[in-house]
């Protein structure tokens, strides 16, 4: 099966699960997303609130060096296989100008773009124009609902004048696609995306790419990159098994040459490698541009993909990945700063002595609950809460209180260390923390 077959069937799982991902949830919770509106990180359902954000240089970690470590190993795999600018440019250039509407000639030919001036093309055009704008604003929707979930996106648009910041993120990235896959094409890949200026120093020998046996089809280009070979009796030894088809450069969405090596334009699309394989297949042989490496070139041997430098991305991943189980099994289900007033103690009547503290309490589950403090462990039969009973909080919503705490019996004079354990009255094996605070007695010599 051609690379180019594949590929459609990699874009087709990538728009399945870039369009379903937003709509699953677990428990009411979103695999991703991250909401600015009520200030949430979603991730595979649980509730990250904005203050607890301490996964998130571990995510970028991940995703970075997840890049790093694809890229060394399958080069710029990423952008031929599941780019969303390579799968829209695939959708406009070779389904709706080639397949529908017939303004290019041939899927394999990506060098020669229509006339679009002509009169018979205009219609066409506008038409196709039109077709890309439709998917624009549904692509953008399916951004967007990353950041706004699809239950509030809906109401949203319903209501514009009320939500102008999400109708203009909708039509302004769908204004951005419409100009990007129409009219800035491949340009943005080899001008704008930064990826492609890192790639080159992520690659080493045994790097997978699209890459051209200049052993057995013979040097196109000299040192100077300058082409030396333009037609098959150009090339000085009969040997050499390039036929000079040009195949592979007309196919190239980039509208680079293979043959000159790598080049930073390359998205990897594997359209040269198919493109190669069907002249070469007439001859009864094997393709002269492959999905390959260097060092298999060069040797002739097998590609290492198990090599130190894997092995090196592979143990950072695991590592990140281990980190992040650590701190998603430490996720606090609310909120709950608790700090000391200035004033240390105050000895009321009767010899009672209090702390009073400052609480700052915030619900970050997704459902209403009640909450409860209580003292526990070693002083929870000599300190009782005097201020603070419940509080009722909806989702997202937060409240600050005073905390007092009294003993109630005469405690030696100093700082105790107490815990103080908080819990959702609904669900108190689920919903709960444990909050250390210090609690202090004064010297006795100041009770009466
Ligand atoms: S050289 Fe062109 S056709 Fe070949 S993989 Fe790179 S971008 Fe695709
Ligand atoms: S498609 Fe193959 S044979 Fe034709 S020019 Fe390219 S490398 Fe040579």
């Amino acid at each position: 099966m051609p690379f180019r077959i594949k590929r459609y069937y990699g874009y087709i799982i990538a728009t399945i699960v870039s369009l379903s991902l937003p709509f699953i949830t677990i428990a009411g919770n979103h695999i991703f997303l991250l909401s600015f509106d009520k200030k949430q990180l979603h991730l595979m359902g649980t509730v990250f609130d904005m203050q607890e954000l301490y996964m998130m240089p571990f995510l970028l970690m991940l995703l970075f060096i997840g890049i790093f470590a694809a890229t060394a190993i399958g080069g710029r795999v990423f952008c031929g296989w599941a780019c969303p600018q390579t799968i829209f440019r695939v959708i406009y250039r070779d389904l709706i100008e080639t397949k529908l509407l017939g303004l290019r000639k041939r899927i394999s030919n990506k060098q020669k773009n229509p006339d679009y001036s002509k009169k018979e093309n205009i219609g066409k055009r506008i038409i196709g124009i039109l077709l890309w704008s439709i998917l624009a604003l549904i692509a953008s929707a399916n951004f967007i609902w990353f950041f706004v979930p699809p239950e509030d996106f809906f109401t949203y648009i319903m209501n514009p004048s009320e939500h102008g910041v999400v109708v203009g993120m909708l039509l302004g990235t769908a204004a951005f696609l419409i100009y990007d896959v129409i009219f800035l094409k491949e340009d943005f890949c080899i001008y704008i995306c930064p990826y492609s200026r890192i790639q080159s120093v992520l690659y080493d020998e045994n790097t997978f790419q699209a890459i051209y046996n200049p052993n057995r089809g013979g040097e196109i280009y000299d040192g100077d990159k300058s082409k030396i070979v333009f037609k098959q009796k150009d090339l000085q030894e009969e040997s050499n098994e390039c036929t000079t088809c040009e195949k592979c450069v007309t196919v190239c969405p980039t509208h680079i040459d293979i043959r000159k090596g790598l080049q930073l334009e390359c998205i990897n699309c594997l359209e040269c490698v198919d493109a190669c394989t069907t002249v070469m297949g007439k001859l009864g042989k094997e393709s002269l541009v492959q999905w390959s490496s260097n060092s298999a070139i060069d040797t002739g041997t097998k590609t290492k993909v198990f090599r130190t430098l894997t092995y090196m991305y592979g143990a950072a991943i695991v590592a990140i990945f281990a980190m992040l189980f650590v701190m998603g099994g430490t996720k606090e289900y609310m909120i709950l700063d608790i700090n000391k007033e200035a004033r240390l103690f105050k000895i009321k009547a009767e010899n009672e002595v209090t702390n009073s503290y400052l609480m700052l309490f915030k619900n970050t589950e997704p459902n209403k609950h009640t909450y409860k403090l209580e003292v526990v462990g070693k002083y929870a039969d000599q300190l009782v809460i005097k201020r603070f009973k419940e509080a009722t909080l909806k989702s997202g919503a937060s409240t600050k209180d005073i905390l007092i705490l009294s003993a109630k019996e005469k405690m030696p004079e100093g700082n105790h260390q107490i815990t103080i354990k908080s819990y959702a009255t609904d669900e108190p094996d689920r919903v709960f923390l444990f909050k250390e605070l210090t609690f202090v007695y004064p010297p006795h010599s100041k009770l009466k």
